[in-house]
């Protein structure tokens, strides 16, 4: 059978650049585009390109192969502090749906076999993750539309576009909604990291006995899924003959504060929680998984705690190295 070819844009990002050693893994020849390289492990891709996909010229170049499969994960994105602060709206708004329209309309000239596009839990409504013990998620709540940021309404707004590309064009989609990926090698400081990242970090950085940060009253109430969880489901998805939009997440839901105290208890330190007034986005969110479970047969397989001691463990590298280096 001759090689699989992909294409990963976004492959310098955390998502993008795990993506593409499973892709290799798997056999493929794999081309990845972004705007860096990824910062913690050198690229396993076989072309990688430093482009920014906001330029149609930089999209003719790297769109000139009938590719097997197009993952699209380049977005302008990060943690509540970069995307409920509401000081980077319009770039979110902008760079991201930039790119997408750029994307979808090449993917069908040069005659893509299938793309899939990441989209978010955040394009749910708001009025639907008010109660912190019981949100709805589910992937037929999405309308009437209410997202409680820009960046999930641009999510919205590409989910469509892609649809829209299938429709009139036959060009083959996949659109997933993560709910909060996690995991090693991805962003853990400089304001762009999310949540696990952040209280990892956090917990990393304190003697035992000392306080951390947490925004919000700490009740609000989320679920992480594992990296390679996550690809798992992805490739599953690409493989199958069903385009969603569907949820990739876990139902493991857990308060904010509840996550800092697993990260504590992962650590073997015991820290006080100082609650303070920060950004932080719905009450409640949790991964529905019964449409992903029914059509794809997927459910992750491991625990949060699972998760979480694996991603702390290698921030917790990170903190020490970074001390030896200021020392
Ligand atoms: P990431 O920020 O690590 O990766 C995104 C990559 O896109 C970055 O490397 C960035 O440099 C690149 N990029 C941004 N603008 C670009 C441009 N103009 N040209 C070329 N490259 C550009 O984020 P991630 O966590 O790997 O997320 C991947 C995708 O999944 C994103 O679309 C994100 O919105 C979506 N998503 C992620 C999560 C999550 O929990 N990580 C949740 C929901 C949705």
């Amino acid at each position: 059978m001759p090689q699989k070819s992909a294409l990963v844009c976004g492959a310098g990002g955390f998502i993008g650049s795990h993506l593409v050693r499973r892709l290799k893994q798997e056999g493929f020849w794999v081309r990845g585009v972004d705007l860096k390289h990824p910062e913690y492990t050198p690229t396993a891709t076989d072309d990688f390109i430093i482009g920014d996909l906001r330029d149609q010229n930089v999209c003719k170049d790297i769109m000139d192969l009938p590719y097997d499969e197009v993952y699209q994960l380049a977005a302008d994105m990060g943690g509540a502090g970069y995307i409920f602060t509401g000081e980077h709206d319009a770039d979110v708004m902008h760079n991201s749906a930039t790119i997408n329209l750029n994307i979808a309309n090449l993917a069908v000239k040069v005659g893509a076999k299938k793309i899939f596009y990441s989209s978010s839990a955040c394009m749910y409504p708001a009025y639907n993750q008010e109660d912190p013990d019981n949100p709805k998620c589910s992937e037929d709540s999405a309308y009437p539309a209410a997202p409680d940021s820009e960046y999930g309404w641009e999510k919205l707004f590409s989910e469509r576009l892609y649809l829209a590309y299938n429709r009139n064009y036959g060009l083959q989609v996949r659109i997933a909604r993560y709910h909060n990926i996690f995991g090693t090698q991805g962003t853990w400081q400089g304001g762009k990291e999310k949540a696990p990242a952040a209280i990892c970090r956090k917990v990393a950085e304190t003697e035992d006995g000392g306080t951390i940060e947490i925004w919000g009253d700490g009740k609000q109430t989320r679920s992480f899924l594992y990296i390679d969880e996550c690809l798992e489901a992805m490739r599953r998805f690409m493989d199958s003959e069903f385009m969603g939009p569907v949820n990739i997440g876990s139902e493991e839901m857990i308060s904010i504060n509840g996550l800092a105290e697993l990260a504590m208890s992962i650590s073997g330190k015991k820290l006080h929680i100082n609650n303070i007034p920060g950004p932080v986005g719905v009450r409640g969110r949790n991964s529905d998984n019964s449409l992903i479970r029914t059509e794809l047969g997927w459910a992750p397989s491991q625990s949060l705690r699972e998760g979480l001691t694996q991603t702390y463990n290698w921030i917790n590298e990170q903190v020490e190295a970074r001390k030896a280096v200021t020392v």
